[in-house]
């Protein structure tokens, strides 16, 4: 038996102490612990990493607070098209829904997609035909509507910008979901769940349910969770680049972990971080950006939060 562990991250962003209330800051340290909480309570009783992950971003698509599932940012036209995918490094197998609107948690119908359908990506339309077969929890549309994101939007179609998350100058971040963990069978999993950016244009795709860019998992090397500016993740293919540079080249999980975030990615103007996590535990929170949220737990040990860069 192996010792059980997994992460979590909220986003990523210019997240700092000098534009956070003390009100705010518990409210997302107590969003991230009950994700956390939540997630470990699977691994504890022996349950599958994929589980787990399932389970952990399904409490923060609930939460207001996070750009996913409730919370999820507004497009251009007004809606919410939510991005989803989960993979299990197992058997490399995986499912992820693009542009899905009224799901009520995207990460459960990736999921549906990995175990009962013979494809790995389902996107709009044909997503929901499919949730509709699979009895996937739909919700209306005022369920979706929460009055911040709906000023950012407003903000955003003043200035005609598709931005991230936050608008406010002082309040840019990233509010993606995303979990990896590590069964006390020794298999990895990884899964992100987003509203993507706000004003993105109708049919718009991030990082998030790209295999290879925003969720990648193989046992043999790592689970990767990405949140971002999408369109860099995708050109760098940001966690199956992790993941080669583990298996090819030799590198440790924070060497490629640093190589990635910190250079290539910054080299080509892409904001944003990611968490990862490999088979002997080892945990990894680089980001580029003020700050992100960020939570782990190993077995037997204390859990950890952070939301700044230090
Ligand atoms: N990566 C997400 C996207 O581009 C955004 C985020 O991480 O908040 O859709």
């Amino acid at each position: 038996m192996n010792k059980f562990a997994i992460a979590i991250h909220g986003g990523a962003g210019t997240i700092l102490r000098s534009s956070m209330t003390p009100e705010k800051e518990i409210a997302y340290q107590e969003g991230l612990k009950s994700a956390i909480f939540s997630g470990e309570a699977i691994l504890k009783k022996g349950g599958a990493s994929f589980e787990a992950v399932e389970t952990a971003i399904r409490t923060l698509e609930d939460n207001p607070l996070f750009n996913a599932g409730k919370g999820a940012v507004f497009t251009h036209n007004g809606k919410h098209e939510m991005d989803a995918s989960i993979m299990n490094g197992l058997d490399l197998s995986a499912g992820a829904v693009a542009g899905v609107q009224n799901i009520k948690n995207p990460i459960s119908l990736a999921r549906s997609v990995m175990e009962q359908s013979e494809h790995v990506l389902l996107a709009g339309s044909g997503a929901i035909e499919f949730a509709k077969k699979t009895n996937a929890v739909f919700m209306p549309d005022d369920y979706f509507f929460v009055q911040l994101r709906y000023d950012q939007l407003q903000q955003a179609l003043k200035s005609d910008s598709i931005v991230m998350d936050h608008t406010l100058p002082d309040d840019k971040k990233f509010g993606t979901v995303g979990a990896v963990a590590l069964d006390v069978h020794g298999n990895l999993a990884a899964g992100t769940s987003t509203g993507g950016m706000t004003n993105k244009k109708h049919g718009r795709v991030g990082d998030t349910p790209i295999i290879g860019a925003g969720t990648y998992a193989n046992n043999k090397t790592c689970a990767i969770s990405c949140t971002g500016h999408g369109e860099f993740f995708i050109r760098s293919v940001v966690a199956y680049d992790i993941s080669c540079l583990i298996e090819y080249k030799g590198l440790s999980l924070k060497e490629a972990c640093e190589l990635v975030v910190k250079k290539k990615l910054v080299e080509i103007g892409g904001e944003g971080g990611l968490i990862a996590l490999d088979t002997k535990g080892n945990i990894e929170f680089p980001f580029n950006s003020e700050g992100m949220y960020r939570a782990s737990l190993k077995e037997g040990e204390k859990p950890f939060i952070g939301i700044y860069n230090d």
